[in-house]
C-alpha cells in the first residue's frame, strides 16, 4: 500500500468523532477496509452505536496466536478554542498529524490493521494466527476488553500487543485503578439543636481521616520496584444543602492506583474494614461502593514476544512501567496467561491534551515494525 493511502486512512479514522462512544462508525470503517483486502471480521456489539471488532488472519500451519489490540474511543477535546487546528480535521503540518486520537490511539490501531493487510497482500509466510481486537470504551472503564474477555475472545492468545503510545519504549507493567464511593447517612435537624440529628458530614470526615492515614501507612510499607507505591486520593466530596441544617447525607469518592504487592482485593478489604468499624459507632451509617476495579498487570520482561520486538532494533528498547491502566487489565483475566506488551506509535505524554499529534514517520515505521514482529513471533 502506498504511503499516502496509509496516511489518509489514519486521517479518516481521526475524523470520526468517537468521543467515549460512536465506536460503531470506526468499527464499520475498519470492517470495510479489511473486506476490501479480502479479510473477514466480526462485529461484537456492546451497545447501540458501540461495536467492538475482531478480525483474524491465519497463515501456514496452526501455530501461536498473536493478538493486536487498540481502542477505538477517544477522550473529549477539552477546551476546543485552545487547539491550533480543529481536533477532528486531521490536519498535517510537516511531519505531524494533528487531531484527537492521533496519539491515543488511532495511529496505533491503524498501524495494526495496516500491518495485517500488508502481510496478507505480500503473502509473506508465517505459521499461526493474528487476531485483531479493536475495543470500545477503553477510556471510560475498559468496557470492550472486559466484554471480549468474558466472551472468551482472548482465551486462545499466546501473545498480545496493545498499540497505545510508547514512543519506542516497551511498557510491560502498569498499576491497577480503583474508584470508590462512600456514602454517609445521617439525620437532619436544626443546626441550633444538633443533638436532635446525626451529622453525615462529620461521620464521613471520620472515614476520610482514617482512610488517608491507613493508605499512607500501606504506601510506606509496600513498594513495587518498578511502579513505586500505592497511590490514594479522595477526589470528590459532596454533602449538606442548607447552612443552618445538620446534614443528613454526604458522600466522597476516591481513586487508588494499586500495585501487585498490595492487591485490589486487599485495598477493598481495607476500605470495607474502616467502614465496618465506624458503623459500630453510634448512628454511623456509611456505605462503600466500588465503582471501578482494574487490576495491576505485570508481564514477563524476558518473554519471547519482547524478544521478537527487541530483535527488530539495533539498540534494545527500554522497558518501563506506568501508573495508567490499559485494556490489559481486562485482557489478562483470560483463562490462560499470555505474553503481553504495550508498544505503539505516538508520544506517551500527549494523550488527553490539546494539540495532540503523531509524527507521521513514527506511524509509518510502526506499520513495518509490527509486520517484522509478527513474522518473527509467528515464525
Ligand atoms: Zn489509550
Amino acid at each position: 500500500m502506498k504511503k499516502e493511502e496509509k496516511i489518509s486512512i489514519l486521517q479518516d479514522l481521526i475524523r470520526i468523532k468517537s468521543v467515549n462512544g460512536n465506536e460503531a462508525e470506526v468499527a464499520s470503517y475498519l470492517k470495510k477496509l479489511l473486506a476490501e483486502h479480502g479479510m473477514k471480521s466480526e462485529i461484537v456489539s456492546y451497545a447501540k452505536g458501540r461495536d467492538n471488532l475482531v478480525a483474524t488472519y491465519q497463515s501456514g500451519n496452526a501455530g501461536k496466536v498473536l493478538g493486536l489490540s487498540g481502542h477505538m474511543d477517544v477522550v473529549s477535546v477539552g477546551d476546543e478554542a485552545a487547539w491550533t487546528y480543529p481536533p477532528f480535521e486531521a490536519k498535517i503540518e510537516g511531519n505531524r498529524l494533528y487531531g484527537r486520537g492521533a496519539t491515543d490511539m488511532k495511529s496505533g490501531l491503524a498501524a495494526m490493521v495496516l500491518a495485517m493487510i500488508e502481510l496478507k497482500e505480500t503473502g509473506k509466510p508465517f505459521n499461526g494466527k493474528i487476531k485483531l481486537l479493536a475495543t470500545v470504551g477503553e477510556e471510560v472503564g475498559e468496557l470492550g476488553s472486559e466484554q471480549l474477555t468474558k466472551a472468551g475472545y482472548v482465551d486462545d492468545l499466546n501473545g498480545l500487543i496493545i498499540g497505545e503510545p510508547t514512543n519506542y519504549n516497551l511498557l510491560y507493567t502498569h498499576m491497577g485503578s480503583i474508584n470508590y464511593t462512600v456514602a454517609s447517612y445521617g439525620k437532619e435537624a436544626h443546626s441550633s439543636m444538633p443533638q436532635e440529628g446525626y451529622n453525615a458530614i462529620d461521620h464521613l470526615n471520620e472515614f476520610m481521616t482514617k482512610v488517608n492515614a491507613e493508605m499512607k501507612c500501606i504506601a510506606e510499607i509496600v513498594e513495587n520496584p518498578v511502579l513505586g507505591r500505592t497511590i490514594h486520593n479522595v477526589t470528590i466530596i459532596n454533602g449538606g444543602n442548607q447552612v443552618n441544617s445538620i446534614p443528613s447525607y454526604a458522600q466522597l469518592q476516591g481513586n487508588i492506583r494499586s500495585i501487585p504487592e498490595f492487591s485490589n482485593d486487599k485495598v477493598i478489604e481495607t476500605l470495607q474494614k474502616i467502614v465496618d468499624v465506624l458503623n459500630q459507632g453510634n448512628e454511623y451509617q456509611l456505605k462503600l461502593t466500588i465503582d471501578f476495579n482494574k487490576i495491576p498487570v505485570k508481564a514477563n520482561p524476558k518473554s519471547s514476544l519482547i524478544h521478537s520486538i527487541q530483535k527488530q532494533f539495533e539498540e534494545p528498547l527500554p522497558l518501563f512501567g506506568a501508573a495508567g491502566t490499559t485494556d490489559a487489565a481486562e485482557f489478562t483475566k483470560a483463562r490462560q496467561p499470555f505474553d503481553f506488551v504495550v508498544f505503539g506509535p505516538g508520544v506517551p505524554t500527549l494523550p488527553h491534551q490539546v494539540n495532540e499529534y503523531v509524527e507521521i514517520d513514527n506511524y509509518l515505521a510502526m506499520i513495518d515494525s509490527y509486520q517484522s514482529i509478527i513474522l518473527d513471533y509467528l515464525a
